[in-house]
């Protein structure tokens, strides 16, 4: 099975979860079985609770699961049904743990966030991903913040207990214009530092920006974040956000993606997706 975790930096509000779910539509296009996990770092156990005002109407799944709108993008861009198990917050992984450490399931042994609310992280990733060929995973909020830093670490700690090859870290940025119009790349250039300096090295770098990134900005996005130029890609601002999977795919995102994840072969061929 395959894993591609999204992680966004900058800001909030960048596309990520757009980038995500298209993603994932390029690859179920392609032919393979595609389900997503989206993080939420908040101590709310769903978003049941939470006011529309701050966070948008709450979305409601088929098993009765309220949970964020990002789901719903989710269910429309790649075509399933999904759980609240596809939905995981800081408040559902404490609450377990919690309710763990009071049946008397630790023993005795000290609970702590490592290991044991990474260990609830991957176990509900793993889980949620069960039967599929490719899991997205979207980390919400932006890579810095306090209540992600559980998360990054468990996303650190799968990436090693997967197999090589199996996992693929996706970043997505903002690439602003500066007032003489010239695309900036220094903001990226901070939000993957701020990544690497917790373990991660992204593999695919999409930046956000008002128009596509010219060869330039990509050339030195590459040079200052230590990937390939061929791994860094655009996702220009569109009228219609269903016509970003084809923005993308025009950039060959998808065929990095497979190439990265050696399952470019078992792909159906261009024709018949
Ligand atoms: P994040 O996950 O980074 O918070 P979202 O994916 O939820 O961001 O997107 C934030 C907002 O930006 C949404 O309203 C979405 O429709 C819009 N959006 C995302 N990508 C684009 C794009 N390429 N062009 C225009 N609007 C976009």
């Amino acid at each position: 099975r395959k894993f591609i975790f999204v992680t966004g930096g900058v800001m909030s509000g960048l596309g990520k979860g757009i980038t995500a779910a298209s993603t994932g539509r390029l690859l179920s296009n392609a032919g393979f079985d595609v389900t997503a996990v989206k993080i939420d770092p908040y101590l709310n156990v769903d978003a049941g609770t939470m006011n529309p005002y701050q966070h948008g109407e709450v979305y409601v799944l088929k098993d009765g699961g309220e949970v964020d709108l990002d789901l719903g993008n989710y269910e429309r861009f790649l075509g399933t049904d999904m759980t609240s198990d596809h939905n995981v917050t800081t408040g559902k992984t404490y609450k377990h743990v919690i309710e763990k450490e009071r049946a008397g399931d630790y023993l005795g042994n000290t609970v702590q966030i490592i290991p044991h609310i990474t260990d609830d992280i991957k176990r509900r990733i793993r889980e949620a991903a069960e039967g599929t060929d490719v899991c997205i995973v979207e980390v919400g909020g932006t890579v810095g913040d306090i209540e992600g830093m559980p998360y990054l670490e468990a996303l650190r700690q799968f990436s090693h207990e997967e197999d090589e090859g199996d996992v693929l870290f996706t970043h997505v940025t903002l690439v602003p214009y500066s007032k003489n119009g010239e695309q900036k790349t220094k903001p990226t250039q901070h939000s993957v530092k701020e990544l690497r300096s917790i373990g991660l090295q992204p593999d695919v770098l999409v930046g956000r920006c008002e128009d596509r990134l010219d060869s330039e900005t990509r050339e030195k996005i590459a040079l200052f974040c230590d990937v390939p130029m061929d791994a860094v890609f655009s996702n220009p601002d569109v009228e219609d956000i269903y016509h970003v999977p084809l923005m993308v795919e025009e950039e060959g995102l998808d065929e990095y993606v497979m190439e990265r994840l050696n399952i470019a072969d078992e792909a159906l061929p261009e024709g018949e997706r």
